[in-house]
């Protein structure tokens, strides 16, 4: 089934409720209060909404966002749908500001909270370490944007790269990224990364960095290209996928997501990694991406408040 915007899921509510119970209970309601499958009622009557179940067994009503992040929220579900497809399907990201003209919200403020729920369900919970016997690792370090205290400034009134957000990737050659918001990319948290989250038996490539000097402890065998001496391909040695990846990125946060708060950068961090690990490349359209990120809004209700002024 092709989930293109014409689809009644984007503007009937019936379309929208039913297509997601149909993803979120694909063997049947299933009660979120005591886990019973296939043993609930609809609730009827004219004071009840539709979409509203009883459970049989232990009798407590709830609807299908019920532990999810579209749960408690008073936009309708045709439209999270919607913002959860645009969110999938723009490659360098939508901001708030788009889906807020797009959407008919009254308030900016719905469609920016909304866009992070969303992220939260974007964030990959139990990440498992890449590499191992594929085609090898790239890793490499991004600065841009100031950080949220005064910026520093270089002799020259240059930003200097700590006063800079510090971006540390790792890319596996035709598989998965993840990335992280460092502090500071320093020599301990780059060996930290590679430890926690690069398999040891994995080829790693990195340019030659002083940074990534002592990588070769934790991983099988690590391949330095000299950036230095102007050295950008040597066979199978490079680091172009990281650098792809980070033109991605880097486009995505000065074209769209300009005014992100360092204090939310993680949350778009994720949404990046969460698109480049669900790319066409890899069998995953933008139906696929959606609909996996409608399953992924479970068991993720969003843990922080209403708090913080800035907003992208
Ligand atoms: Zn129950």
């Amino acid at each position: 089934m092709a989930y293109d915007l014409t689809n009644p899921i984007y503007n009937d509510e019936e379309a929208a409720r039913k297509h997601f119970e149909g993803i979120r209970w694909p063997h049947g309601v299933s009660c979120p209060h005591c886990g019973t499958v296939d043993n609930s009622v609809e609730m009827q009557g004219k004071s009840t909404r539709a979409g509203v179940y009883k459970c049989r067994d232990c009798r407590k009503p709830f609807t299908a966002t019920v532990g999810t992040v579209y749960e408690r929220s008073k936009i309708p579900m045709h439209k999270w749908l919607l913002a959860t497809h645009l969110i999938c399907a723009s490659k360098k990201g939508i901001s708030a500001h788009q889906l807020f003209r797009m959407l008919g919200f009254g308030s900016y403020r719905t469609a920016w909270f909304m866009a992070h729920r969303i992220r939260e369900a974007m964030t990959d919970v139990a990440p498992a370490p890449i590499g191992g016997g594929g085609e090898g690792v790239e890793m490499d370090e991004t600065y841009f944007g100031p950080k949220n205290e005064i910026v520093k400034r270089t002799k020259k009134g240059k930003a200097s790269h700590s006063s800079k957000r510090s971006v540390v990737v790792l890319v596996e050659r035709k598989g998965k990224t993840k990335m992280f918001h460092v502090e500071r990319a320093d020599k301990k948290t780059v060996l930290d990364i590679i430890r926690d989250h690069v398999k040891p038996e994995t080829k790693l490539y990195t340019d030659d960095s002083a940074l990534y000097w002592e990588a070769s402890a934790f991983v099988a065998n690590h391949s330095v290209v000299k950036h230095t001496a102007g050295e950008y391909v040597r066979g199978i040695s490079h680091t172009n996928t990281v650098e792809g990846l980070f033109g991605v990125f880097k486009r995505g946060m000065k074209g769209t997501y300009q005014h992100c708060g360092e204090q939310h950068l993680h949350r778009y961090l994720s949404e990046f990694e969460f698109r480049y690990n669900n790319r066409d490349k890899l069998g995953c359209d933008d139906n696929a991406r959606t609909e996996k990120l409608i399953k992924a809004t479970e068991g993720k209700r969003l843990t922080y408040q209403q708090v913080g002024s800035r907003a992208a």
